[in-house]
Protein backbone atom coordinates (compact mmCIF):
# COMPACT_ATOMS: atom_id res chain seq x y z
CA UNK A 1 0.00 0.00 0.00
CA UNK A 2 0.95 3.26 -0.82
CA UNK A 3 0.34 4.57 3.02
CA UNK A 4 -1.03 3.79 6.40
CA UNK A 5 -2.90 5.11 9.13
CA UNK A 6 -1.44 3.24 12.44
CA UNK A 7 -3.29 4.34 15.60
CA UNK A 8 -0.25 3.95 18.18
CA UNK A 9 -1.66 3.14 22.02
CA UNK A 10 0.88 2.92 24.90
CA UNK A 11 -0.87 0.67 27.50
CA UNK A 12 0.76 0.13 31.22
CA UNK A 13 2.47 -3.60 31.26
CA UNK A 14 3.98 -3.56 34.80
CA UNK A 15 5.47 -1.21 37.09
CA UNK A 16 8.03 -0.35 34.96
CA UNK A 17 7.17 -1.25 31.40
CA UNK A 18 4.77 -0.36 28.38
CA UNK A 19 3.04 -1.99 25.79
CA UNK A 20 2.88 -0.22 22.39
CA UNK A 21 0.19 -1.60 20.05
CA UNK A 22 -0.22 -0.70 16.86
CA UNK A 23 -3.21 -0.78 15.41
CA UNK A 24 -3.86 -0.58 10.90
CA UNK A 25 -6.58 1.92 10.91
CA UNK A 26 -6.07 2.68 6.95
CA UNK A 27 -9.60 1.19 6.31
CA UNK A 28 -11.62 2.54 8.50
CA UNK A 29 -9.97 6.05 7.68
CA UNK A 30 -10.90 5.21 4.14
CA UNK A 31 -14.54 4.55 4.88
CA UNK A 32 -15.08 7.56 7.15
CA UNK A 33 -13.37 9.52 4.33
CA UNK A 34 -15.95 8.36 1.62
CA UNK A 35 -19.03 8.68 4.28
CA UNK A 36 -18.39 12.40 4.93
CA UNK A 37 -18.06 12.97 1.08
CA UNK A 38 -21.05 10.87 0.49
CA UNK A 39 -23.44 12.89 2.67
CA UNK A 40 -21.91 16.30 1.61
CA UNK A 41 -22.15 15.46 -1.95
CA UNK A 42 -25.97 14.20 -1.56
CA UNK A 43 -26.34 17.47 0.52
CA UNK A 44 -25.11 19.79 -2.13
CA UNK A 45 -27.22 17.76 -4.60
CA UNK A 46 -30.36 18.57 -2.93
CA UNK A 47 -29.41 22.47 -1.76
CA UNK A 48 -29.00 23.63 -5.55
CA UNK A 49 -32.91 22.78 -6.88
CA UNK A 50 -33.86 23.44 -3.00
CA UNK A 51 -32.31 26.88 -3.17
CA UNK A 52 -33.82 27.94 -6.68
CA UNK A 53 -37.42 26.67 -5.69
CA UNK A 54 -37.38 28.79 -2.84
CA UNK A 55 -36.07 31.83 -4.73
CA UNK A 56 -39.36 31.14 -7.15
CA UNK A 57 -41.58 30.39 -4.41
CA UNK A 58 -40.74 33.85 -2.20
CA UNK A 59 -40.94 35.62 -6.03
CA UNK A 60 -44.91 33.80 -6.48
CA UNK A 61 -45.51 35.03 -2.80
CA UNK A 62 -46.08 38.33 -3.88
CA UNK A 63 -48.72 37.36 -5.98
CA UNK A 64 -50.03 40.97 -7.46
CA UNK A 65 -47.14 41.76 -8.60
CA UNK A 66 -46.38 38.90 -10.74
CA UNK A 67 -47.21 38.97 -14.63
CA UNK A 68 -48.68 36.21 -15.22
CA UNK A 69 -46.26 34.80 -18.00
CA UNK A 70 -43.43 35.32 -15.65
CA UNK A 71 -45.65 33.39 -13.07
CA UNK A 72 -45.81 30.49 -15.27
CA UNK A 73 -42.69 30.07 -15.89
CA UNK A 74 -41.58 29.89 -12.02
CA UNK A 75 -43.72 27.01 -12.01
CA UNK A 76 -42.28 25.60 -14.74
CA UNK A 77 -39.15 26.27 -13.56
CA UNK A 78 -40.60 24.46 -9.87
CA UNK A 79 -41.71 21.80 -11.92
CA UNK A 80 -37.93 21.10 -13.63
CA UNK A 81 -36.32 21.34 -9.77
CA UNK A 82 -38.93 19.52 -7.96
CA UNK A 83 -38.26 16.53 -10.67
CA UNK A 84 -34.81 16.52 -10.43
CA UNK A 85 -35.13 16.55 -6.82
CA UNK A 86 -37.14 13.14 -6.94
CA UNK A 87 -34.88 11.60 -9.63
CA UNK A 88 -32.07 11.76 -7.18
CA UNK A 89 -33.85 10.04 -3.73
CA UNK A 90 -35.12 8.01 -6.05
CA UNK A 91 -31.99 6.82 -7.49
CA UNK A 92 -30.10 7.06 -3.95
CA UNK A 93 -32.81 4.33 -2.84
CA UNK A 94 -32.30 2.28 -5.57
CA UNK A 95 -29.07 2.40 -4.84
CA UNK A 96 -29.13 2.05 -0.86
CA UNK A 97 -31.52 -1.00 -1.37
CA UNK A 98 -28.85 -3.00 -3.98
CA UNK A 99 -25.87 -2.57 -1.88
CA UNK A 100 -27.80 -3.97 1.26
CA UNK A 101 -27.04 -7.60 1.38
CA UNK A 102 -30.65 -8.50 2.80
CA UNK A 103 -32.13 -7.07 0.36
CA UNK A 104 -32.11 -10.26 -1.92
CA UNK A 105 -33.93 -10.11 -5.13
CA UNK A 106 -35.24 -13.40 -6.59
CA UNK A 107 -33.53 -14.45 -10.12
CA UNK A 108 -36.25 -15.03 -12.94
CA UNK A 109 -36.77 -15.12 -16.54
CA UNK A 110 -35.84 -11.54 -18.51
CA UNK A 111 -37.26 -10.96 -21.71
CA UNK A 112 -33.88 -8.63 -22.56
CA UNK A 113 -35.07 -8.25 -25.96
CA UNK A 114 -38.74 -6.97 -24.28
CA UNK A 115 -37.37 -4.85 -22.39
CA UNK A 116 -35.09 -3.49 -24.79
CA UNK A 117 -38.23 -2.38 -27.16
CA UNK A 118 -39.81 -0.78 -23.75
CA UNK A 119 -36.16 1.43 -23.39
CA UNK A 120 -35.91 2.04 -26.77
CA UNK A 121 -39.32 3.66 -26.65
CA UNK A 122 -38.57 5.49 -23.20
CA UNK A 123 -35.46 6.83 -25.15
CA UNK A 124 -37.30 7.68 -28.24
CA UNK A 125 -39.50 10.08 -26.25
CA UNK A 126 -36.24 11.77 -24.70
CA UNK A 127 -34.44 11.98 -27.79
CA UNK A 128 -37.19 13.82 -29.98
CA UNK A 129 -35.82 17.10 -28.92
CA UNK A 130 -32.57 16.73 -30.28
CA UNK A 131 -33.48 14.92 -32.95
CA UNK A 132 -31.30 11.73 -32.16
CA UNK A 133 -31.58 8.37 -34.00
CA UNK A 134 -31.67 5.12 -32.45
CA UNK A 135 -30.98 2.25 -33.81
CA UNK A 136 -31.52 -1.47 -32.46
CA UNK A 137 -30.39 -4.86 -32.99
CA UNK A 138 -31.54 -7.35 -31.06
CA UNK A 139 -31.03 -11.11 -30.50
CA UNK A 140 -33.90 -12.71 -29.64
CA UNK A 141 -32.32 -14.05 -26.20
CA UNK A 142 -33.36 -14.61 -22.65
CA UNK A 143 -31.54 -14.14 -19.74
CA UNK A 144 -31.94 -15.25 -15.92
CA UNK A 145 -31.43 -12.52 -13.79
CA UNK A 146 -32.76 -9.68 -11.70
CA UNK A 147 -35.03 -7.93 -13.69
CA UNK A 148 -35.13 -4.41 -12.32
CA UNK A 149 -31.92 -4.27 -11.63
CA UNK A 150 -31.19 -4.95 -15.30
CA UNK A 151 -33.63 -2.70 -16.42
CA UNK A 152 -31.62 -0.10 -14.59
CA UNK A 153 -28.65 -0.77 -15.68
CA UNK A 154 -29.46 -0.79 -19.53
CA UNK A 155 -31.96 2.45 -18.72
CA UNK A 156 -28.82 4.48 -17.21
CA UNK A 157 -26.81 3.45 -20.28
CA UNK A 158 -29.60 4.69 -22.79
CA UNK A 159 -30.29 7.66 -20.69
CA UNK A 160 -26.75 9.13 -21.26
CA UNK A 161 -26.34 8.55 -24.64
CA UNK A 162 -29.30 10.61 -25.14
CA UNK A 163 -28.27 12.93 -22.57
CA UNK A 164 -24.57 13.37 -24.05
CA UNK A 165 -24.79 13.04 -27.69
CA UNK A 166 -25.49 16.25 -29.57
CA UNK A 167 -28.59 17.08 -31.86
CA UNK A 168 -28.86 15.37 -34.70
CA UNK A 169 -26.34 12.29 -33.64
CA UNK A 170 -26.78 8.57 -33.69
CA UNK A 171 -27.37 5.72 -30.87
CA UNK A 172 -27.15 1.99 -31.36
CA UNK A 173 -28.25 -0.47 -28.99
CA UNK A 174 -27.55 -4.06 -29.32
CA UNK A 175 -27.91 -7.59 -27.66
CA UNK A 176 -26.10 -10.73 -29.14
CA UNK A 177 -24.48 -13.41 -28.38
CA UNK A 178 -20.23 -12.66 -29.00
CA UNK A 179 -18.25 -15.62 -27.41
CA UNK A 180 -20.42 -17.33 -25.57
CA UNK A 181 -21.63 -14.91 -23.94
CA UNK A 182 -24.67 -12.59 -23.99
CA UNK A 183 -23.87 -8.62 -24.69
CA UNK A 184 -25.63 -5.26 -24.06
CA UNK A 185 -24.13 -2.75 -25.85
CA UNK A 186 -25.02 1.24 -26.49
CA UNK A 187 -22.92 3.25 -28.81
CA UNK A 188 -22.98 6.61 -29.22
CA UNK A 189 -21.52 9.22 -31.88
CA UNK A 190 -21.41 12.15 -29.01
CA UNK A 191 -18.73 13.80 -27.34
CA UNK A 192 -16.52 11.28 -26.19
CA UNK A 193 -14.88 11.01 -22.47
CA UNK A 194 -10.94 11.60 -22.02
CA UNK A 195 -9.35 8.31 -21.28
CA UNK A 196 -7.93 10.13 -17.87
CA UNK A 197 -11.53 10.29 -16.55
CA UNK A 198 -12.69 6.41 -17.32
CA UNK A 199 -11.16 4.95 -14.39
CA UNK A 200 -13.45 7.09 -12.37
CA UNK A 201 -16.79 7.17 -13.91
CA UNK A 202 -18.60 4.74 -11.85
CA UNK A 203 -17.79 6.45 -8.46
CA UNK A 204 -20.99 7.91 -7.52
CA UNK A 205 -21.36 11.55 -8.11
CA UNK A 206 -18.23 11.52 -10.57
CA UNK A 207 -19.07 14.12 -13.51
CA UNK A 208 -16.60 14.82 -16.27
CA UNK A 209 -17.63 18.20 -16.77
CA UNK A 210 -19.30 19.11 -13.30
CA UNK A 211 -21.21 22.21 -14.06
CA UNK A 212 -22.12 21.51 -17.63
CA UNK A 213 -23.39 18.41 -16.32
CA UNK A 214 -25.54 19.13 -13.25
CA UNK A 215 -27.90 20.97 -16.28
CA UNK A 216 -28.35 18.23 -18.06
CA UNK A 217 -30.64 16.27 -15.78
CA UNK A 218 -28.24 13.58 -14.67
CA UNK A 219 -27.38 13.32 -10.82
CA UNK A 220 -23.94 11.85 -11.02
CA UNK A 221 -25.54 8.39 -9.83
CA UNK A 222 -26.39 6.74 -13.42
CA UNK A 223 -23.03 5.13 -13.89
CA UNK A 224 -22.63 3.70 -9.86
CA UNK A 225 -25.95 2.21 -9.92
CA UNK A 226 -25.08 0.03 -13.38
CA UNK A 227 -21.81 -1.22 -11.48
CA UNK A 228 -23.80 -2.11 -8.93
CA UNK A 229 -26.19 -4.49 -10.62
CA UNK A 230 -23.98 -5.78 -13.07
CA UNK A 231 -21.78 -6.67 -9.68
CA UNK A 232 -25.16 -9.11 -9.00
CA UNK A 233 -24.69 -10.27 -11.94
CA UNK A 234 -21.33 -11.55 -11.81
CA UNK A 235 -20.46 -8.82 -14.81
CA UNK A 236 -18.77 -5.42 -14.86
CA UNK A 237 -18.80 -2.51 -17.11
CA UNK A 238 -16.81 -1.87 -20.21
CA UNK A 239 -16.10 1.50 -21.96
CA UNK A 240 -14.31 2.55 -24.97
CA UNK A 241 -14.59 5.84 -25.73
CA UNK A 242 -12.49 9.00 -27.76
CA UNK A 243 -12.82 12.37 -27.50
CA UNK A 244 -14.71 14.00 -30.32
CA UNK A 245 -15.83 10.61 -31.84
CA UNK A 246 -18.14 8.96 -29.24
CA UNK A 247 -18.45 6.30 -26.58
CA UNK A 248 -19.26 2.74 -26.21
CA UNK A 249 -20.43 1.03 -22.82
CA UNK A 250 -20.85 -2.25 -22.95
CA UNK A 251 -21.30 -5.71 -20.30
CA UNK A 252 -21.67 -9.07 -21.22
CA UNK A 253 -23.17 -11.92 -18.86
CA UNK A 254 -21.84 -15.31 -18.59
CA UNK A 255 -23.62 -18.25 -20.76
CA UNK A 256 -24.77 -19.40 -17.83
CA UNK A 257 -27.71 -17.13 -17.55
CA UNK A 258 -28.40 -17.90 -20.99
CA UNK A 259 -31.97 -19.58 -21.72
CA UNK A 260 -33.66 -20.58 -24.10
CA UNK A 261 -36.40 -18.31 -26.07
P1 LIG B 1 -24.91 11.60 -14.74
O1 LIG B 1 -26.14 11.42 -13.95
O2 LIG B 1 -24.20 12.91 -14.52
O3 LIG B 1 -25.11 11.28 -16.19
P2 LIG B 1 -23.44 9.10 -14.61
O4 LIG B 1 -22.90 8.37 -13.44
O5 LIG B 1 -24.52 8.40 -15.38
O6 LIG B 1 -23.87 10.53 -14.11
O7 LIG B 1 -22.24 9.41 -15.61
C1 LIG B 1 -21.05 9.99 -15.10
C2 LIG B 1 -20.46 10.95 -16.10
O8 LIG B 1 -19.96 10.23 -17.25
C3 LIG B 1 -21.46 11.93 -16.69
O9 LIG B 1 -21.65 13.05 -15.85
C4 LIG B 1 -20.82 12.29 -18.02
O10 LIG B 1 -19.84 13.29 -17.80
C5 LIG B 1 -20.09 11.02 -18.41
N1 LIG B 1 -20.85 10.22 -19.41
C6 LIG B 1 -21.64 9.14 -19.16
N2 LIG B 1 -22.12 8.62 -20.30
C7 LIG B 1 -21.63 9.38 -21.30
C8 LIG B 1 -21.76 9.34 -22.74
N3 LIG B 1 -22.50 8.42 -23.35
N4 LIG B 1 -21.08 10.29 -23.46
C9 LIG B 1 -20.31 11.21 -22.84
N5 LIG B 1 -20.16 11.30 -21.50
C10 LIG B 1 -20.80 10.40 -20.74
Amino acid sequence: RESLDIEIRVMPYSDDQFLLVARDVTQGKQLDTMRRDFVANVSHELKTPLTVLQGYLEMLTDVENVPPAMAQRAVDQMQQQSDRMKNLVDQLLQLSRMETPSHDVFEQVVDVPALIEELRLEGEKLATDKQLTLTVDVEPIKVYGKGDQLRSAMQNLITNAVRYTNAGGQIRITWREVNNEVEFSVEDDGPGIDSDHLPRLTERFYRVDPDRNSDSGGTGLGLSIVKQALQHHNSHLEVNSKPGLGSRFWFRMPAGLVVDS
